[in-house]
Parts: C-alpha cells; structure tokens; sequence
C-alpha cells in the first residue's frame, strides 16, 4: 500500500443517504485513506443501521443519531436529512478542530450543494463528488435552475448540445421529462450547477476516454478530476485494504459455479426502482421465455408483485435472490449479460467487468446512460418499450437472445472487453484517474 500523506490531512466524506451514492464515495473514501490520509465519514444513524456501508477497517465513523423520520416519500426524507446535518455540522468540525487532525476537506455528494456555503464558512475546503457520468452535469448545466422549464429542444424533439450525442426525448434524464415527480430530488439534481460555480474540486465517477468529447469541451473550463470508475478495487486487482460484505456470496456463488460460461442473464435493477406490476409480470415471463438461465436481484418489497408460483415454476432456470454480491456474480465466467436499469454504478461495474448489458431505464440518470451504453460505448442493447410504457415479455425474451446468441453479442462482448481493459488502464499506477487522485492528495496535504 502506497502512502503519499506524510502531513496530518484529515478528510471529511459527507454521501447522499441512498446504496447507489453511498458505493461509490466509500470506495474512494478507501482508496485515500489506503494512501495515508485520515478519512472520517459522516452520516446518520439510519444510514449505518439500514444501508451496505462497508468501510473497513482505515475509516472512521461519525455517525449521528436520531428520533423518527419521515418515511413516507423521499422527498420529505431529504428535507429531515439536509436540516439534521446542518444543525449539526459545526460541532463535529469544531469537535476535530480541537484534536490532532483538524478537518482540513469535506468531499461531499455533488447533491448536498447546501454545506457549500456553511463548510466555506467554517474555513474548509469542498470537492463535490459526482455519482453520475460527467455527461450528465454537462446537460444539467445547460438548464437555468431558476427556471427549470428551459431545455433546448428543437422541433423535431430532439436535443442537440455541444459534445453530447443528439438525444431524443426517450433518452434524457427524467427530471427534465417529467415535470414534478419528485420536486426536492430535481432541485438537488438541478443545484448540482453550484457546484461549477463553488465548489473548490469536482471529482468525477468516471475516466477521460469513456466521456472523452464532453470532458474535452466542459471539463477544461473548470477543475474537474475523472477519478473512476471506482469499482471495488479488489475487482480490478488492486489491494486498498477493503473488507467485503457479500450477502448471499455462497447461494449465488455455488449456482454460478454449476452453470456453463456466458450461459446465464444476470438481471437487477438497483437498489430503488421499483416495476409496476405488470412490468413485473412481463419480465419474469420473458425470462421463462428465452434460451438462458437467469439470476434475478427482487428486493424483499417487490416480491409480491411476482407473479403466482412464479418461484416454484422457475426452479430449473432461474436463482431468484433479495440481493447479491454484484460484483461477484458480474466477474463470474457464468454470466453472459447484464439486464440492468443503467444505474451509474452498475454500468460502471459492468464496464469494468466486460459484460455487455441489455438496458431497461428507469428513471433519473439511467435514460441518458442507455442511450451512452447503446450508442457511444456500444456495449449493449436497449429493449423496446410498448406503446402503453411497458415492455412485453416477448421483447425481453428476443433481446436476451440476441445478446446471447446472435452475432450482435460477439461484437458487443469484443468492445466490453475493450472498455474493461480502458477501465483497468485509468485506474492502474499512471493511469490518468491514479494521477488525479494523488494530485488531489498533494493539494489536500498542501493545505497542512
Ligand atoms: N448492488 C448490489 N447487489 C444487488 C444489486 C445492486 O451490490 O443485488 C449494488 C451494485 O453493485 C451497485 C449499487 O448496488 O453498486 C446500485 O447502484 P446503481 O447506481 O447501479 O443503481 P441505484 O441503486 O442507485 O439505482
């Protein structure tokens, strides 16, 4: 383990409470603190309690408590979250000020723009953390958060802005297709423009040649850092000192080992989506349908929109599990593709993986991350949405199979492979997110 902190840098890391923001800002919490630089981590004790926060053994807790919350939408839970860590964020740095390691950097989740101003105050420094491909700041930035309205649409529907591939309306973001769903989430996604204009780093889940172009044109203008992808180190041969929980490893793990190569379709989408029922119904038919075996992630709250004796019925094709070690079952000879929602995280993963994926995008970033996936990486496929919203089970079934038996799978494996060597290369000593990171260690230590 290489130590490039020699000074008594401390770091504060402040994640979004959700699995997908969480994943990422703890691995590069582990990669810093694998470098010599003290790392505290600060949330809440829900998020201890209810979420996968594995920081191993190098990273220090703060966790603070709380009565009730509200539960009923997430939006009102992000309001509780924001005013809780602004009560309390003066008294924790001012509790490390008087210690041997005063907070010197808070990397925040490029969604809390709201401690800008009172961490600026306080006299630190700020690195807001993207969770999202660089292309979607890039297209955010073009939007007034005054007036949310504004997206430059020409007559024919489609998007054209500088650096991003032409997007039709199937492919944006959803905060700018639909209007209010989640009002507090689309002003969080929207303020992440704050952070061009104030944030003091803005670190990037990704490297330079994945999003080349649009790097090349926005990028240069600020002080961006490509840090990713942060996939587990461990996946990518790296040793940072990571302890890895691996829920159902064993289950997952011997019925891998019983199938033949590519034989099988991992399918997951994520840590919050959730299908109508009918969606449900149509996917677990398909899956019947087609030629493969499949592996599916059904959370414990989306299990009863399963259809009847559906578990029972799927037996001899199918290992149905609540959650499993992603990365495992993603690195194991046996699967053959990915039929996934597009979360960043799990593209990511994939990419780095090499498995070619089969898009199903849900909501959020995930629409423009399919539209990359097909078209720009060309690592995988997007199935066919029905007129009514829905995807019928014989679309998914014929995407499986061309994924898995037809000549557009060979040429999608062979560009997987391609970007998991350029994943590799970025990440390995040299690469050019290693040099960003130790870049921005020597500017954190420079404030010693
Ligand atoms: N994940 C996992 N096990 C599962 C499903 C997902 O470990 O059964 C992890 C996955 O590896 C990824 C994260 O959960 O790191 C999901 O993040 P993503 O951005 O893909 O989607 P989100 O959950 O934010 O929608």
């Amino acid at each position: 383990m290489e130590n490039i902190t020699n000074k008594k840098t401390h770091v504060l890391v402040l994640p979004s409470p959700a699995q997908g923001h969480i994943n990422p800002i703890v691995q590069f919490s582990k990669i810093l603190a694998s470098k010599g630089t003290k790392v505290t981590i600060l949330t809440i004790d829900f998020v201890c309690k209810a979420l996968l926060l594995d920081c191993g053994p190098l990273i220090n807790i703060e966790s603070i408590q709380h009565g009730p919350f509200p539960q009923e939408s997430v939006d009102n839970f992000l309001e509780w979250f924001q005013s809780l860590i602004l009560e309390k964020f003066r008294a924790i740095i001012d509790k490390f000020a008087n210690s041997e390691y005063p907070v010197k950097v808070l990397v925040f989740d490029s969604l809390i723009t709201w401690i800008i101003d009172l961490a600026h105050q306080l006299g630190l420094k700020v690195a807001a953390f993207h969770t999202q491909p660089f292309a979607l700041s890039a297209i955010y930035y073009h939007i007034d958060h005054e007036d949310t309205s504004k997206i430059p649409f020409d007559g024919d529907d489609v998007v054209k802005l500088p650096a991003i591939p032409l997007l039709e309306k199937e492919d944006l973001p959803s905060f700018i297709i639909e209007s209010d769903a989640y009002p507090t989430v689309k002003r969080l996604v929207y303020g992440q423009n704050f952070n061009f204009k104030k944030a003091d780093w803005l670190l990037f889940n990704t490297f330079d040649v994945l999003e080349e172009e649009v790097i090349n044109w926005l990028g240069t203008q600020y002080k961006i850092k490509t840090i990713g992808p942060l996939v587990l180190s461990t996946y990518l041969d790296i040793e940072y000192g990571s302890s890895l929980i691996k829920p159902n490893y064993e289950t997952c793990k011997n019925w891998l080992d019983s199938k033949e190569i590519g034989s099988v379709v991992y399918v997951s989408f994520g840590s919050l989506a959730s299908l109508g029922e009918q969606q449900m119904e149509e996917v677990a038919s398909g899956l019947m349908m087609s030629n493969s075996y499949f592996l599916w992630v059904v959370r414990a709250t989306e299990e009863n929109k399963l259809p009847e004796e559906f578990m029972s019925k799927a037996k001899e094709k199918g290992l149905i599990v609540n959650w499993c070690p992603q990365l495992d079952v993603l690195a194991h000879p046996a699967v053959g593709c990915f039929f996934t929602h597009c979360g960043w995280n799990s593209t990511l993963e994939a990419l780095s993986l090499g498995v070619p994926m089969i898009g199903m995008p849900q909501w959020a970033d995930q629409p423009t991350n399919a539209k990359y996936i097909t078209d720009v990486w060309q690592v995988g496929i997007r199935v066919k949405v029905g007129k009514d919203g829905v995807i019928t089970k014989e679309d998914v079934a014929s995407s499986i199979k061309e994924v898995m038996e037809g000549k557009k799978g060979v040429i999608l494996k062979e560009n997987a492979i391609k970007w998991k060597k350029l994943a590799r290369q970025a990440v390995d000593e040299g690469g050019s997110s290693d040099k960003n990171i130790k870049e921005f260690i020597q500017d954190c230590n420079a404030l010693n």
